[in-house]
């Protein structure tokens, strides 16, 4: 099979993974002369998805055999797909290839088990040891990393990997049994710890060696079960707290080719998926618990608005909040008031009164945020509480005219 064949059906079945952002590993370059690559992004184009997602890695599987037969994956063992195969010099030429061309920033490698997770795991580390130690290579590097691998290996992919991830694929136990019955769920965990010892480890001390600087994240595919969104984002929770994971990805579930009957025929709204994100993001950096974000009855999250602005709407009696004198935790939950927002208001608050007219010096969205507050010069009065509200913050999506 040729390299351009191959290089399609790998990189094709590569991309249900969306656990690839390239985010938050240390800065380094080749600019002294020695080695190839950087990962400060300097002469790399970075392209992004219509949804978001970072393109700009080389993002390819070793293999798509894959002796497991998760029903939700197109390279199961019963899959009815061409199968082929990278050698560990055929990735790495590919990887630096590209990287020349100014293509790609980094590699994310992942792999269909072969053989066993041993096996396996070797030939991932091989082509991360090759790139860093005979090319020098200083890109980006992701790799997944295989349940129940030996230690030894892992540490040597921390060695050599920005980032490691796993995937745990589903937020239960009973999930994982029905769709993915030889995955075993301990041995996700128990590697998952592996790694979060030795990120500890290579934090706390600082000589001792380098370990995946990015630290590990995972994927939860979203739709192909049936849990809640309440039950992934208590997975999720459950996840950053136990194992200190820098990101949970949600991938919306795709319709494969001759899937087994009990997986859903349609994908779920790819809107689902962007609200996931934003509760998630509520939860790591807004201080919002999962209970709050996601305490409707059916545990879902409203598609129509953002979690952050339908948490806002179902608790206007915790409204209007004085933005001259709230504390800081009661400031990130007002809507269309970000982080960094939040930072700036509180510093220029220090010295003056704010008004109404300095929103917009914050660069925030005036009329989602008004309602809300209170200013020096401006208070809501009866808007809280009209009927009105969420059509106006909120109002139904309408299709655009083609202007036929
Ligand atoms: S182990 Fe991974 S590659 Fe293999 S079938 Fe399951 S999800 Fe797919």
């Amino acid at each position: 099979m040729d390299m351009d064949r191959k290089l399609a059906i790998l990189a094709d079945a590569a991309k249900y993974d969306a656990s690839c952002a390239s985010s938050g590993t240390d800065a380094r370059h080749s600019g002294d002369g020695r080695g190839l690559g950087s990962t400060e992004g300097m002469g790399i184009c970075h392209s992004y998805a219509h949804d978001g997602r970072c393109i700009s890695l080389l993002k390819i599987l070793l293999t798509n055999a894959c002796a497991f037969d998760c029903l939700y994956c197109v390279n199961r063992s019963s899959s009815n797909v061409e199968r082929a195969r990278f050698s560990v010099r055929e990735v790495v030429a590919l990887t630096l290839e590209f990287y020349r061309r100014n293509y790609i920033e980094g590699l994310f490698l992942s792999s269909g088990i072969i053989r066993s997770p041993d096996y396996t795991m070797e030939q991932v580390v091989r082509v991360a040891r090759a790139l860093r130690e005979d090319h020098g290579f200083k890109g980006y590097i992701h790799l997944k990393t295989i349940p129940d691998a030996d230690e030894a290996l892992i540490a040597e992919a921390g060695l050599y990997a920005d980032r490691l991830s796993i995937n745990v694929e589903l937020p239960s136990e009973s999930s994982l049994r029905a769709l993915a019955p030889e995955k075993d769920v301990r041995a996700i965990r128990r590697t998952m710890g592996k790694l979060r010892l030795k990120l500890d480890e290579a934090k706390a001390e600082p000589r001792a060696p380098r370990f995946a600087p990015a630290g590990q994240s995972t994927q939860m595919i979203v739709g192909v079960d049936g849990a809640s969104d309440r039950d992934i984002l208590g997975a999720s929770a459950n996840l950053y707290g136990a194992y200190r994971l820098k990101r949970v990805y949600y991938s919306a579930f795709s319709p494969i080719p001759d899937a087994s009957a009990a997986l859903p025929l349609a994908a779920p709204p790819l809107v689902r998926e962007h609200r996931l994100y934003q509760a998630d993001w509520l939860m790591r950096f807004y201080g919002f618990e999962v209970r709050e974000i996601a305490e409707t009855a059916d545990g879902m999250l409203p598609l129509e608005m953002d979690p952050k602005l339908a948490w806002a709407l179902r608790h206007r009696d915790a409204f209007p909040v004085d933005l001259n004198r709230a504390p800081r935790e009661i400031l990130l939950r007002v809507p269309g008031l970000g982080k960094t927002a939040v930072e700036r208001l509180i510093a220029s608050r220090r010295h003056r009164t704010v008004r109404a007219a300095d929103l917009r010096q914050l660069r925030v969205p005036v009329a989602r945020v008004l309602p809300f507050v209170v200013l020096a010069d401006h208070h809501p009065a009866g808007v809280l509480d009209s009927e009105g509200l969420q059509a106006t913050l909120a109002p139904a999506p309408r299709q655009l005219s083609l202007g036929l």
